[in-house]
Formats: structure tokens, sequence, C-alpha cells
């Protein structure tokens, strides 16, 4: 990847051609191959699966927020959306599993350096990365938020996780804000026209462990195993129900880390230490979005605004894409 042309675009036209697994569960890992599924395209799990090799796991809120709503209600709703993977049911036991939640970040950059990384959740309006260039359109306008996984791309660890929501304004055929916690009803009444940012992050969230979208047998069917789980690529704008974990997606979790001994005294610091603030230095001075932890050379580096061709790491992007879109998007192509 020459520069910042991370496309979600060009993913789904790579997934396109691939084939469908043969197993009967619906959910998919996220591979080195890719994995990450977009938009109606098949799963598959060529490659390396992708996978924390320790799953004792920080996070990060950006600190300057979303402007829909309460740092407070941010907090909760995504301490709640990574709990629920944390509690999910393994026939009786957690997965092996653990998140702490950290002091606020001051990163909306996706990027992943060699000496010091945050896992950064943040809110992006306008809807694309500071470091790309300025001629990229940014993120996908049909997709709630992004998370980019930086994985090692020979054996599939997880090195960093970053997840960005799309914090504008969502408007006809685009996803987007207002924000809300809504009830359990849903996002009608008094929360019409908001999002749920519970269940948005609650999918991001399992894109975050490596877990990808699930493959439907039939789409059209609301009691299809993978239209009703967290994991379904689609999420309509009025719904909470990604908030809570469908069995496809616990299978999903329980699968990839089974029951173990990890507990809250475990190590949660990112691979090369924490460093919160991704964006000015010790000393205050800002820094350059080509600038770079490791390596010799100058420019390029570690961070996503350019690995090098030969770095063993790279990233790949899972979306959640809003369903109103994605039905006009599909009635267009037919
Ligand atoms: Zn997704």
């Amino acid at each position: 990847m020459s520069s910042r042309t991370l496309s979600l675009g060009g993913l789904a036209l790579a997934f396109a051609v691939l084939v469908v697994a043969d197993d009967a569960a619906a959910f998919c890992r996220m591979t080195t191959e890719g994995g990450a599924q977009v938009g109606d395209a098949a799963c598959i799990e060529a490659g390396a699966p992708l996978e924390w090799r320790n799953p004792c796991l920080s996070y990060a809120i950006d600190d300057r927020g979303s402007q829909w709503m309460t740092d407070e209600d941010v907090e909760e709703a995504v301490d709640l959306a990574f709990k629920a993977w944390e509690d999910a049911n393994c026939d009786g036991s957690p997965p092996n599993l653990v998140f702490k939640p950290l002091q606020p970040s001051t990163c909306k950059r996706a990027e992943y350096n060699c000496e010091g990384n945050v896992n950064t959740i943040a809110f992006l309006d306008p809807w694309k990365d500071e470091c790309s260039d300025p001629e990229n359109p940014g993120y996908d306008r049909n997709a709630f938020a992004v998370t980019i996984v930086w994985h090692d791309t020979r054996t599939g660890e997880i090195l960093d996780a970053d997840m960005m929501i799309n914090d504008q304004r969502a408007s006809r055929g685009t996803a987007g804000g207002p924000y809300a916690i809504c009830p359990l009803t849903g996002c009608t009444g008094d929360f019409e026209g908001y999002a749920d940012l519970g269940s948005i992050v609650t999918h991001e969230a399992g894109h975050f462990i490596g877990i990808g979208h699930c493959n439907p047998i039939d789409e059209a069917d609301p009691n299809d195993p993978c239209v009703q789980a967290t994991m379904f690529a689609m999420a309509e704008r009025e719904s909470v129900n990604k908030r809570t974990l469908a069995p496809d997606d616990i299978a999903a979790v329980c699968t990839i880390y089974p029951p173990g001994d990890l507990d809250q005294s475990c190590n949660a610091a990112p691979i090369g230490g924490l460093q919160l603030n991704c964006e000015t230095d010790a000393d205050g001075k800002a820094i350059p979005c080509s600038d770079t932890t490791c390596g010799t050379s100058s420019g390029g580096g570690c961070s996503a605004t350019g690995s090098p061709a030969d770095a063993p790491w790279g990233p790949l992007l899972a979306a959640l894409v809003g369903l109103s879109v994605w039905r006009r998007r599909n009635a267009a192509r037919s």
C-alpha cells in the first residue's frame, strides 16, 4: 500500500470474488487474507485468523468526545459494549478476555507504532483520518464506524485496534449522528432520528477482537442467525438489537477466546507501552502525521499514513453500514 489509500470500496470488491465458508456457523473471523466481510460479500477464512495473543486489553476514548452525547453517556455506552463480549456465556464460563477502560486518549489517528500505542476510540467530524491525504475522500460515508485492526500479516496476531466513529450528522443516504443511548424499544418517539451508540460500538468491539461479519443464509429473513447477530454487517438506524449478543456472536467469541485463567489483575498495556496522546509529545509539540517512532528511514514507518511495503504488519478495516443505505444500493444494482 503506497500511502493512505485504504478504501472500503476496494475491500468490498476484493471480497466479492471469494468463496463462502463451508462450516455451519454463520460467524466469520477476520484473517490475514481479508475476512472482514463488507456489505453483502461472502465470508472467507483464508489465511491466518486475526487474534490477540494476550487478550488482556485496554481502550481509551478520545477526550474530545462526541458532539452528540455527554462524555458520561459515551463512556457508559462504550463500556457496556465491551462488557457484552467480556461477559458472554461460554457454557457457564466467560471467554478468556478482559477489557480495561483507561483514562481518555488524545488520539484521532488510526496508527500502530513500535513504541507507544493506544487502542483509541475517536469520534470524527469530518469523517476522515486527520493524517490521510487531502485528496482522500475519507471513510465510507455509509458507515457509522470503522475499526482498524493492526495485525502481523504473517501470523494474524492483532497488535493494535482503533475504533473510529462517524460523528458527522447523517443525511439522506449517509450514516452518522445524532447518537444517543436509546431505550430498549429502539430509537423511536423522543429518540426519532437518533442512532444507538451502544449498538454500533458493540459491533465494532467484535471487530476489535478479530470477528468479521457473519454470513447470512438468507439476508431477507429476519430470523436468519446472522441477520439477528451483532456481527451482521448492516444496522437499522433505529435498532438497539446489536447491544445484545446473539447465539452466533457468542459462538464466535467463545471459539476464539475459550474460557481460561485471565482475570482483572492482568497487564493490559498495549504493545510497545501505553501512549495515550498520539498528537502531541511530552513537551506539547505537535507530532507530525509523517512521524514514526521506529525504523531508520524518514517518513513512512509504522503509522497508517504509510506502512512500508515490506513491513510485517498492516491494517484491516471493517465497517458497520446503515441498512437503509445498503438496501437502496442493492436496489439500484439489481
Ligand atoms: Zn462491521
